[in-house]
C-alpha cells in the first residue's frame, strides 16, 4: 500500500468507489469521469506504478482476466470494446498506479490522439 496513491486508498476502502468486480489480485471500479457509456478501471490490488514496472505475470493475468470479465458482464463482446493502459507522460498517465481502462458502448477512432 502506498498511502499517497488514490487507487491504493480505493483498494483499502478509505476512498469510495463503485466497485463492479474483483478477484484475489485485482479490483474493477467505475471511472470518476467516464469517457464512454461503459468506462471501468481495472487495477492490481498491490501498488504497481505502471505496466513499465510490472513484474508479476500472474498478477498481470489476473488484471487482464478481470478486464475481460467486466466487459462480458457489461455485454460488450458482441459490439466490441477497447482496453487501454496509459504509461508515463507521453502515454497520458495521470494516476501512478497501473490501471486498464475498459471502454465500451460506443465506437472508438484509431489512431488515438
Ligand atoms: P490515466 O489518465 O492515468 O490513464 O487514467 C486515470 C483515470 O482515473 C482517469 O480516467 C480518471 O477519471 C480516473 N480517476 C482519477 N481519480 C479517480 C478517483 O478518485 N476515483 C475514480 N473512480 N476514478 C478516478
Ligand atoms: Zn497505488
Amino acid at each position: 500500500m502506498n498511502d499517497a496513491c488514490i487507487f491504493c486508498r480505493i483498494v483499502a476502502g478509505s476512498i469510495p468507489a463503485t466497485v463492479v468486480a474483483s478477484n484475489e489480485q485485482a479490483l474493477a471500479f467505475k471511472d470518476l469521469h467516464p469517457q464512454a457509456p461503459v468506462h471501468v478501471l481495472v487495477i492490481p490490488r498491490r501498488h504497481v506504478a505502471s505496466l513499465a514496472t510490472a513484474d508479476d505475470p500472474a498478477e498481470l493475468g489476473a488484471v487482464m482476466a478481470l478486464a475481460a470479465q467486466v466487459a462480458r458482464d457489461a455485454g460488450l463482446p458482441a459490439s466490441g470494446y477497447r482496453v487501454v493502459t496509459n504509461i508515463g507522460n507521453d502515454g497520458g498517465q495521470t494516476v501512478g498506479h497501473l490501471h486498464l481502462h475498459v471502454l465500451g458502448g460506443r465506437a472508438f477512432s484509431w489512431p488515438p490522439g
